[in-house]
């Protein structure tokens, strides 16, 4: 279960080291020029799995800081643990089909309270008390989510992204709240399907031509060999990046995330980041820390792709 503390809370989350308020001045003073350069700009977050694991209240304050510093952040969010453990509290098994997660009609439940009921409903309410408005979602509010069941049967109602409708996110974010989504969508016949949140982020990224897309996981980012935390790779472009995949450097969930950072990319998104969730701050750390010390893996365009829906613009 998801332990979220009171705002403020320190002994429930990770310690750090206390610094001084002169630091403390001298480093938002320092970061500025990075923070004036995202004033005003859309930044898509995807968080969830096991890094929600990790001090989510913290992270969530730390999208709280973005809005108060003047950028438009959109968090879209997976269930971290919690959906595991109330499957477990109703006596569900958990069903898989070669690895893959099968949503039968009771799960779809259990997915849809869990999902769009507590962990949307605490998100906004630790914003809140961080002293920053947010309004909870989900795909089925608004048509945000346009879906249609996987082909894979076996899978049950898990859905694939068709479209996107991004009104009520666009005058969320115009009535300076912090929309906060879960990604449950229904079909055109009102059954609830759930949706990768991976692939909910990049397509809403996408439909808002946001400037910023980051995925927050629980590896450092993206990894020449992932049992070694020091083969990072820092920046790739999009025709290396998928020639990762092909060369099966990437796999598992991985393989989502990188292939959604390249729709993202294709749909127009300026910047795409896989960074670590589990690190104190690292979304700040991300965002507004020097270039040439940034922590997570920069998926960026090619400077020749000649296909990019950004370049009809
Ligand atoms: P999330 O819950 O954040 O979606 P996933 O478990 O779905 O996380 O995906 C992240 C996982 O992908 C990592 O924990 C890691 O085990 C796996 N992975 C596979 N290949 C790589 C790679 N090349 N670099 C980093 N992680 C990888
Ligand atoms: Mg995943």
């Amino acid at each position: 279960e998801i332990k979220f503390a009171p705002s403020g809370d320190a002994a429930a989350e990770e310690a750090l080291p206390p610094i001084s308020p002169a630091d403390r001045a001298r480093a938002l003073a320092e970061s500025l020029p990075n923070i004036a350069a995202l004033t005003g700009r859309t930044v898509v977050i995807k968080y969830g799995g096991a890094a929600m694991v990790t001090s989510p209240e913290r992270t969530i304050r730390d999208v709280a800081a973005l809005h108060a510093l003047g950028l438009r952040p959109v968090l879209v969010h997976g269930g971290g643990p919690e959906i595991n453990s109330w499957l477990a509290k109703v006596g569900i098994e958990p069903k898989f089909v070669n690895g893959l997660r099968v949503t039968d009609a009771a799960t779809m439940e259990v997915v849809a309270m869990v999902l769009m009921g507590k962990v949307n409903k605490k998100i906004v309410a630790t914003m809140g008390a961080a002293g920053v408005g947010a309004v909870g979602l989900s795909g089925v509010d608004g048509g945000l989510l346009q879906a249609v069941k996987v082909e894979n049967e076996a899978l049950g109602f898990v859905g694939e992204v068709v479209g996107v409708d991004e009104t009520a996110l666009e005058a969320a974010l115009d009535a300076g709240l912090v929309p906060i989504v879960a990604t449950v969508a229904a079909d055109d016949d009102g059954n609830f399907l759930n949706i990768n949140a991976d692939t909910a982020a990049a397509a809403i990224a996408g439909a808002l031509d946001a400037d910023e897309f980051i995925l927050m996981t629980d590896v450092p980012g993206l990894l020449r060999d992932v049992k070694d935390p020091g083969s990072l790779i820092r920046e790739v472009d999009e025709e290396a990046a998928g020639k990762l995949i092909q060369d099966g450097v990437v796999a598992g969930g991985m393989v989502p995330k990188v292939t959604c950072c390249l729709s993202a990319l294709h749909a127009g998104v300026s910047a795409t980041h896989i960074i670590d969730g589990r690190r104190p701050h690292s979304l700040l750390e991300e965002l507004f820390g020097p270039a040439d010390a940034k922590q997570g893996t920069t998926i960026f365009r090619d400077a020749t792709d000649s296909d990019s829906d950004a370049d009809l613009d």
